[in-house]
């Protein structure tokens, strides 16, 4: 056991420019600390991770869990995954409604199915045998999250919100969550980037990675795990690997961020989009809570 932990938070690459997200800034700030109290005290990076996202699904703030948009068909269908660096342990959701957290769902299809992704209504029902808090009516649950505004919503051109933590604990474990809404405007059954192990999410004995963007420019750039192949096996800074994949996103034609943390506690965020919601803290950094400041 050692005393070195690390822990980064996503609220999404969705922020518009000239927007003000102090109040975003703050949650991700307290949050942060309430993550790095846990890992102080021994709490896992699976855990930590899993309880960093519940919050913010639960928040409101983003486009996750409360802060959802309802897809053209106006239901509101979420994707989630986690995933435990050396176990290789992972569970994801994908189009599940009428759950609270998402991504306590995945955690229990971790940690309780010999699966790793359920989906639509095998979810729904996989989180209602689990006894999952149900939400009895959408409509009055779900909020506008900050920035976002009902024309947002009804436009058909990808915007897309979605939060997600990586951590490492002081037994040298990392892990990952992420969980969104999905982009606006998405037809029913329409499934991004979130909810794919190795493409959102990932993590392994070395590095943990949570993805934020349009979720199809992910998955065609490999995502999370061209992230790890790049910090692996190509030699690349971490920050480098980041970069690598993102620049493969935008070439071909997507845009987004990442979040990503090492064995060594270091941590890494990248995005090409007008910005990304984000909080970092490590056993030796200081907290930082920013949404526009550039990493390049
Ligand atoms: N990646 C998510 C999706 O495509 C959206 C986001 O991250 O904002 O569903």
């Amino acid at each position: 056991m050692s005393q070195k932990y690390a822990l980064a938070l996503h609220g999404g690459a969705g922020p518009k420019a000239g927007e003000d997200y102090s109040v975003t800034e703050a949650h991700l700030a307290e949050l942060a600390k309430e993550g790095e109290a846990l890992l102080k005290a021994g709490e896992t990076s699976l855990d930590v991770v899993e309880i960093m996202v519940a919050n913010l699904e639960s928040s409101g703030l983003y486009v996750a869990g409360k802060g959802a948009a309802p897809n053209i068909a106006g239901q509101f269908e979420l994707d989630a995954s986690i995933m435990e660096g050396h176990t290789r342990r992972s569970g994801s959701v994908s189009a599940i409604q009428d759950v609270v957290s998402p991504v306590g769902v995945a955690k229990a299809v971790l940690e309780k199915s010999p699966c790793v992704l359920i989906t639509a209504e095998g979810a729904n029902k996989f989180a209602h045998d689990e006894g999952f808090e149900k939400i009895s009516n959408p409509k009055d649950y779900y909020v506008l999250p900050i920035g976002v505004s009902q024309a947002d919503i009804e436009q058909e051109d990808m915007m897309h919100g979605t939060v997600g933590a990586v951590a490492l604990d002081i037994y040298g474990n990392l892990a990952a969550a992420t969980s969104t809404g999905g982009v606006f405007g998405k037809p029913a059954g329409r499934v991004g980037d979130t909810p794919l192990i190795g493409i959102g999410t990932w993590a392994d004995d070395d590095i943990a990675i949570s993805c934020t963007g349009t979720g199809e420019f992910f998955i065609r750039a490999g995502g999370a795990l061209t992230t790890a192949n790049g910090y692996k096996l190509a030699g690349d800074t971490l920050q480098e690997a980041l970069w690598r994949m993102l620049d493969e996103v935008k070439r071909l034609g997507g845009d987004g961020g990442l979040i990503a943390v090492n064995r060594k506690g270091e941590i890494a965020m990248a995005f090409n989009s007008d910005g990304l919601k984000r909080a970092a803290i490590s056993d030796n950094m200081e907290l930082v809570s920013t949404t526009f400041t550039p990493c390049r």
